[in-house]
């Protein structure tokens, strides 16, 4: 399998939880190298940007709430096949379907506030990288 980036963020509820340091180690564990990382605080507006792709699903509105009621750790995540990697280790959307082991199982509070997003294709993950990257930010 090839060399991946993907798209990672620590979500609102995860860093008001102090639990950065722990959701990285999941990562790092698994084989995935954070080989750019930046602390933002979005505006509701760059939220809704960065998830224009569900504007017309009914829980929109909430999400960007969300996404902006705090800061995140934007980071790009480097591995073999790192797309789907990170996906195990995040798990199910719905924490109450996420196996045991995943960030979202031992740490997401609900399914919207679910700690942590990563893109979910090749496309996706390197239009969301450069939603937040410059090339010279990215030091594999
Ligand atoms: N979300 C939500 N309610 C839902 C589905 C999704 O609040 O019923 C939120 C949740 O924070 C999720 C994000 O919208 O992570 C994007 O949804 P998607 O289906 O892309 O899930 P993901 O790719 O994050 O697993
Ligand atoms: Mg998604």
């Amino acid at each position: 399998m090839a060399i991946e980036r993907t798209l990672s963020i620590i979500k609102p509820d995860a860093t008001k939880r102090n639990l950065t340091g722990k959701i990285i180690a999941k990562f790092e564990d698994a084989g995935l190298r954070v080989v750019a990382q930046k602390r933002i605080q979005l505006t509701k507006a760059q939220a809704g940007q960065f998830y224009e792709v569900h504007k017309e699903r009914p829980f929109y509105d909430e999400l960007c709430e969300f996404m902006a009621s705090g800061p995140v750790v934007v980071q790009v995540l480097e591995g073999e096949g790192a797309i789907a990697k990170n996906r195990e280790v995040m798990g199910a959307t719905n924490p109450a379907d996420a196996a045991p082991g995943t960030v979202r199982a031992e740490f997401a509070q609900s399914v919207g506030e679910n700690s942590v997003h990563g893109s979910d294709a090749p496309e996706t993950a390197a239009q969301e990288i450069s939603f937040f990257f410059s090339g010279l930010e990215i030091v594999g």
